[in-house]
């Protein structure tokens, strides 16, 4: 391992995969692991899947980049597709999750503009978490991420999930409140989700008082719970929509979707990005888009997931360590009566590859293409990843 990597992430084990298969990889000693996190919720159709390959072999024999100086006809069908999937009216495209919600920042700005509010303020939601850039680590409800980095942008106001008077009250007392902007299942802060009731109200208020309604569907996007986007659980329809990571299945790409009053902010000359939307990435989420579709992957992660979810509380609602098991579709937690950041290890050993959030969830973001046998081997890992951990522990 190179000493001239800077140290930025904890918990960066001494293997390196060499190559991956739908849902394994196989580290340089030719170990397989079963992959249960898919590079943080990314590789979506697991890893060399056909499709992706040959997207991204046949344009790189064509052409990777040319600038948003020119039309690029990959971008302009990608924002057809995805405003179709998603019901919103235009696409912007960038490279990542935090440009993509740095993105749906600035046009919360904007809007403020028009509503001639100079000191605009942005509700997000404790726990939660929106990227690292100066913008988005402003907006993340997390002190951890926070730490070391103010002073912070201070237009964010950080309120608990699911608690309709706070959210009331504070859009009430408030008029510098231009935009909300939230996860629907909370993926860095635990696997939380918002209700139903607790969605309805954010569009009711976003209504009543003209505000934007702005859903982070980085990590929840693209099929991860079973709905193209989260939000289609819940019957109601977001101004603003960020999608990132399994949109490229390993290619960088971020989005920022837009309908209604959020249309028409941005004008030329307002936002861009040197690589957004460039050809190589925007084929990569054309194939990952009709791959899903032509293999109807939606319903596939509606019954593994619940598949999965049902084995995993078969297994687990009677053991004395387990506290509960939460999530939706293919983006599940198992919370553990103990800070559990080391039984990432014991996975390793285990060849089972997640991760853990909020000190003691143990986050699963398995590929969307795994299969029932797949499931279960994953579940008869955990059992004994979990009983090895809590017997050393
Ligand atoms: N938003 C959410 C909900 C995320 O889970 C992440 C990354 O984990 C981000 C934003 C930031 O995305 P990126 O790391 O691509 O900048």
């Amino acid at each position: 391992m190179s000493s001239h990597v800077m140290p930025t992430y904890f918990n960066q084990y001494p293997i390196a995969f060499e190559r991956g298969a739908g849902a394994w990889l196989w580290d340089t000693e030719g170990t397989p692991y079963l992959d249960a996190l898919s590079g943080i919720a990314v590789c979506g159709l697991g890893h060399t899947h056909p499709a992706i390959t040959q997207a991204i072999v046949e344009q790189a024999h064509k052409v990777l980049h040319t600038s948003n100086t020119f039309k690029i006809p990959n971008q302009e069908k990608l924002a057809d597709i995805l405003c179709d999937i998603s019901g919103m009216e235009q696409a912007y495209f960038c490279n990542s999750g935090a440009e993509a919600n740095e993105t749906a920042i600035k046009l919360s700005r904007l809007y403020a503009r028009k509503k001639n509010i100079e000191n605009p303020s942005v509700i997000t939601l404790k726990n939660s978490f929106h990227g690292r850039s100066f913008a988005t680590l402003s907006a993340t409800g997390s002190e951890r991420i926070q730490k070391g980095f103010e002073p912070l942008m201070s237009d964010f106001i950080h309120l608990p999930i699911n608690d309709i008077e706070a959210l009331q009250l504070t859009i009430q007392q408030d008029p510098n409140i231009v935009a909300i902007l939230f996860e629907c299942v909370q993926g860095d802060g635990g696997i939380h989700s918002v209700t139903s009731d607790y969605i309805h109200k954010i569009r009711a208020l976003c209504n009543e008082h003209d505000l934007l309604m702005m859903i982070d569907e980085v990590q929840t996007g693209i099929g991860r719970t079973g709905q193209w986007f989260a939000y289609q659980h819940h019957d109601t329809w977001p101004d603003v929509v960020t999608s990132a990571k399994a949109l490229g299945n390993g290619i960088p790409i971020g989005a920022c979707m837009v309908r209604g009053k959020a249309c028409h902010l941005f004008t030329p000359g307002k936002h861009g990005s040197t690589f957004g939307g460039n050809p190589l990435a925007c084929a990569v989420g054309l194939a990952v888009i009709a791959t899903m579709q032509k293999d109807e992957l939606l319903a596939h992660v509606q019954q593994v997931g619940c598949y999965l979810r049902q084995q995993l509380t078969q297994a687990f609602e009677h053991h004395p360590n387990v506290v509960d098991i939460r999530g939706r579709g293919l983006m599940l937690g198992i919370e553990l009566n103990r800070q559990a950041m080391d039984i990432m290890s014991i996975g390793i050993k285990h060849r089972l590859l997640f991760n853990v959030v909020a000190n003691k969830v143990i986050r699963l973001l398995p590929p969307l293409i795994i299969t029932t046998k797949e499931a279960d081997d994953m579940v008869m890992r955990l059992k004994c990843i979990i009983n090895e951990f809590v017997s050393d522990n």
